[in-house]
């Protein structure tokens, strides 16, 4: 057993660590408040190969796998700050781009990957509907085959770079034979029909734009189907939600740690009764207390990716992670905003935007509560 981060994974932390804090951090704050997607800094990610990150080397990425796909947003969460650029990238990468590694046909993956990887394109991913979130089964979205055609119709939700985006891949509804099946077909941005629906005015991860993505009389060749007619649901949305609960939660661990050391930072130099409030045993159990939620969700995250990486079967890891990650990194931020008192509650400190960012973590993706039917089923089976 060997819990050590690798020579070259721990240069990638530090590498992609200081790169944030040099290109990310400085602006990060101004993007929350104006709410704003800033693409010199997401040129500048690619630049470094953060767009590519898990996307094979054959199409021009890194080829990493969970555990360093994961290590590396939450280094670029660590050193940057950016909750809203690191979700994202996540979304660019594991539900907006490897479905298409993963399931495409070498046609689909000369074409998409390599713009993709590189940047240039940013991918998106869709299931959510409006009256459809947790409960994928109920989703009214539909592909109607038209010889050699389809012809999608409908609305998603929620949809993460969603006005930026020049690849969405979708999930909708092709009932087969009397089967609810469910296919994915690639979209491109400019397809006749497709248009960006409402913006969604977040409370947190801000820098992200988030969108409705409209689908009227979508008219596209049976080439842009990705994967099999009617499995979509078990083969790509699986691992579109296996990849998220073990990767993209690392921006989360990520931003715990900048949270710990923030909050210990100001801890020693704020004094209240004539010393340091870290002094107080109530603050100093405070920060125990978050470094031991940070090594839970960092060990718990890195088990499933790990898992993931050895192609053992991992999910209820990853339903464990995400159910613990996202209560976990909520707590933390709450704590930090404690530890800094009233000036925690004030948007000049990040302490505060870190708690609008993290409450995130228990809701997209799958909720915790839908974590813990997951894994109760799993218990119970
Ligand atoms: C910022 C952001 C980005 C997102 N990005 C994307 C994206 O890129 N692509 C995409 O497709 N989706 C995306 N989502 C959607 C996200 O996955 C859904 O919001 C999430 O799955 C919950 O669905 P819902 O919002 O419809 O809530 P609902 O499903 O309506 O749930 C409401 C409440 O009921 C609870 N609940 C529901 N069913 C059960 C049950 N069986 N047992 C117990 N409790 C239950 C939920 O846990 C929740 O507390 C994003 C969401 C957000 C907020």
């Amino acid at each position: 057993m060997d819990f050590a981060l690798s020579d070259e994974q721990q240069q990638l932390f530090d590498t992609i660590a200081a790169f944030a804090r040099d290109v990310v951090e400085p602006g990060a704050g101004e993007r929350d408040r104006e709410g704003r997607f800033d693409r010199d800094v997401w040129d500048a990610c690619a630049e470094v190969g953060l767009t590519g990150m898990c996307i094979g080397e054959e199409w021009g990425g890194m080829g990493g796998g969970c555990v360093d796909t994961g290590l590396a947003l939450e280094a670029l969460a660590y050193g940057g700050h950016d909750a809203g650029l690191g979700l994202s990238l996540g979304a660019h990468l594991v539900i907006g781009s490897k479905p298409i590694e993963l399931q495409g046909t070498d046609e689909q993956k000369r074409r998409y990957l390599p713009k993709l990887a590189s940047g240039e394109w940013i991918g998106a991913w869709g299931i959510t509907e409006p009256d459809h979130g947790s409960d994928t089964s109920g989703i009214t979205s539909k592909a109607v085959r038209d010889g050699d055609e389809w012809v999608l119709d409908g609305t998603k939700t929620f949809i993460t770079n969603g006005p930026i985006c020049d690849v969405f891949t979708v999930l909708v509804r092709t009932d087969v034979d009397g089967q609810r099946g469910m296919t994915a077909f690639i979209l491109d941005r400019d397809t006749p029909g497709l248009t960006v629906g409402k913006v969604l005015d977040k409370s947190g991860n801000r820098s992200s734009p988030t969108s409705e993505m409209v689908m009227v009389d979508v008219r596209v060749p049976d080439s842009q189907r990705l994967g099999a007619v009617g499995t979509a649901q078990w083969t790509i949305g699986f691992e579109c939600f296996s990849w998220e609960r073990t990767v993209m939660l690392g921006s989360a661990v990520g931003g715990m740690q900048r949270g710990l050391e923030d909050a210990i930072a100001y801890a020693k130099q704020r004094e209240a009764f004539g010393k340091p409030i870290a002094h107080f045993q109530t603050i100093a159990h405070t920060l125990a207390e978050m470094k031991i939620n940070l090594e839970s969700a960092r060990l718990m995250l890195r088990y499933g990716a790990w898992k993931k990486d050895q192609g053992l079967d991992h999910q209820i890891e990853a339903s464990m992670a995400k159910a613990y990650i996202g209560q976990a990194a909520l707590q933390n931020a709450d704590s930090a905003i404690q530890i800094h008192g009233g000036w925690g509650y004030i948007k000049d400190f990040p302490v505060e935007r870190a708690w609008r960012d993290a409450k995130l973590s228990t809701i997209g993706g799958g909720t915790t509560e839908i974590q813990k039917v997951i894994i109760s089923r799993m218990l119970l089976a």
